[in-house]
């Protein structure tokens, strides 16, 4: 019977994945600090399920990102006008979200309970439901990597994988955390 990284990389050549690598959960760089650039720097803060705060403290996301030993992190690239254009940008991560939605699927298809972590805010819904009722798709929402205080560059030199890949290329980073 084939492992579990075996069926995984057998179905990677039919995805758009430029990069990937296994680690374990405990090598997460968690950092309070990210959450202080989102509240200074992001003007989703506070507006989305998916976001610090509604996402819980660094130390809940931590202690739900332990129920989860193995990690699978993986990135894809959109080549842009303009990476400076936030709008350009942001349109691009569609398509990396629904590669981070078909890479879980391979895990659970396999029995394994995940937890998937992508790039940015949610944008499901026109308007997001937070704070006053419950988030409409949880099933469907991919918290941002960030709002967890993951300290995005740290974990990409962990995994040996590029932070940036050049001049006008939008690196999505992508994170699946499993159960065997
Ligand atoms: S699915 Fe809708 S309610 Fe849930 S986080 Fe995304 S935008 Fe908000």
């Amino acid at each position: 019977m084939k492992n579990l990284r075996t069926v995984v990389e057998e179905k990677l050549p039919e995805l758009p994945v430029v990069q990937y690598a296994w680690l374990g959960e405990e090598e997460i760089p968690f950092s309070e600090r990210v959450r202080e650039i989102c509240r200074n720097e992001c003007p989703r803060y506070g507006t989305s399920w998916s976001c610090p705060p509604g996402v819980g403290t660094v130390r809940e996301c931590m202690e739900r990102c332990a129920g989860f030993p193995g990690m699978f992190v993986f990135t894809t690239i959109a080549e842009v006008t303009d990476a400076a254009d936030m709008e350009e940008t942001l349109a691009t991560r569609g398509a990396h979200e629904a590669v981070t939605k078909e890479i879980r699927e391979i895990f659970e298809g396999e029995g394994c309970r995940t937890l998937a972590l992508s790039a940015d805010s949610c944008a499901i819904c026109d308007r997001c439901a937070y704070p006053d009722a419950p988030c409409r798709h949880p099933e469907r929402m991919l918290p941002c990597l960030e709002s967890y205080g993951i300290i995005v560059p740290e974990l990409a030199q962990k995994a040996g994988i590029e932070f940036m890949n050049g001049a006008n290329i939008v690196t999505w980073f992508g994170v699946i955390l499993f159960t065997e």
